[in-house]
């Protein structure tokens, strides 16, 4: 039996494997894949010491660092089964082409960040690649000079819109509310932005489009009215990647952790977005796998 299972191979799940890495402990690190939600994070300016740089470069740099820590890694692996045995935790995941490996360890660390909202609307799931995408950072530049909509009220909404701002034609901006939930900076700067139109009270009824997204319905007060896009950015909200985990959630699907980064369950930590925080951010994030990583070496340490 191994030490220490940390499973995420973004921030998180970095951090948290650097520190187990110094600390000698026997441990490997499964990931459906490594860089996770920091490399879809487009340009990052609020991680300290560095002014700006890309969500990109980050993962390339998260991967070299668990390279230069000798951290054994087990990429392409999704886990679909925690489950606790005498004396610790078993953990099985099954990669892409079907291969499934149990491991089994003292202690856990869960760090699997969240996966985006569907808004459950006609014609989204049919337009999924098509048209309709949840990552703007991914997608967006597929949208060059044509005419899109972003769906959503908080900072990941805002942010797509802006992209799309400087790459589309026009953009709508569709928010269910009568105001936007995020960074008054950014609010500020799409209200300045020509090509933007935004949408207040409209409640979406129907992606429109057969093999490819041709416009989106929505009522607005109650009002109908369709307007015509090739592209529709979905930033409604995320869903943690926790289905798996037997400790206690919120109604969110949350992982509950106390300022240890500890579940109510012995030698189960959790860090990151998939945990209850109110702040999902790379540094927190971060701050959270360097917690869990000393909080479950001292776990350990009294096993
Ligand atoms: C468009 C966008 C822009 C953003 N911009 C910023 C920004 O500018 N600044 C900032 O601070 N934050 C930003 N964020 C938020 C930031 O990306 C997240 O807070 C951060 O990535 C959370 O890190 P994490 O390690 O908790 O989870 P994630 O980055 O979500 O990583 C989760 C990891 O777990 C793995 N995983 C998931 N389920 C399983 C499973 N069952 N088995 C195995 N592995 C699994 C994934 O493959 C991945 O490796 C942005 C997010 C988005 C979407």
């Amino acid at each position: 039996m191994m030490d220490l299972i940390i499973i995420g191979g973004s921030i998180a799940g970095t951090t948290a494997a650097v520190y187990a890495s110094r600390r000698k402990l026997d441990f490997v690190l499964l990931a459906s894949d490594l860089g996770g939600e920091v490399a879809l994070s487009g340009v990052v300016e609020n991680w300290p010491t560095v002014n700006s740089t890309t969500g990109f470069e980050m993962a390339d740099q998260l991967k070299a660092q668990l390279i230069y820590n000798n951290v054994t890694i087990e990429e392409g692996f999704t886990v679909e089964k925690l489950e606790q045995v005498p004396g610790g935790w078993s953990a099985t995941a099954t990669s892409l082409s079907g291969v499934t490996k149990t491991f089994e360890a003292r202690a856990v660390i869960i760090a699997t960040g969240v996966k985006p909202k569907k808004l459950g609307a006609p014609g989204e799931e049919a337009n999924y690649h098509h048209g309709v995408t949840y990552c703007t950072t991914c997608d967006g530049p597929l949208f060059k000079n044509k005419i899109t909509t972003t769906i959503g009220g908080g900072n990941s909404a805002l942010e797509s819109a802006l992209m799309m701002a400087m790459l589309a034609k026009k953009v709508y901006v569709i928010n269910k509310n009568d105001k936007f939930k995020g960074d008054q900076i950014l609010i500020d700067k799409l209200a300045a932005t020509p090509n933007v139109e935004i949408i207040y009270n409209a409640l979406t009824q129907k992606i429109e489009g057969e093999g490819a997204v041709s416009g989106v319905t929505f009522t607005q007060n109650g009002v109908p009215r369709t307007v015509e896009s090739q592209g529709v950015m979905i930033h409604i909200g995320n869903k943690a990647n926790s289905a798996f985990v037997p400790a206690e959630k919120d109604p969110l699907g949350q992982i509950m952790v106390d300022a240890l980064c500890r579940t109510n369950m012995p030698g189960l930590f959790a860090a990151g977005d998939v945990t209850n925080t109110p702040y999902k951010q790379i540094v927190v994030a971060a701050g959270m796998g360097c917690t869990a990583a000393l909080a479950a070496i001292e776990y350990l340490n009294r096993l």
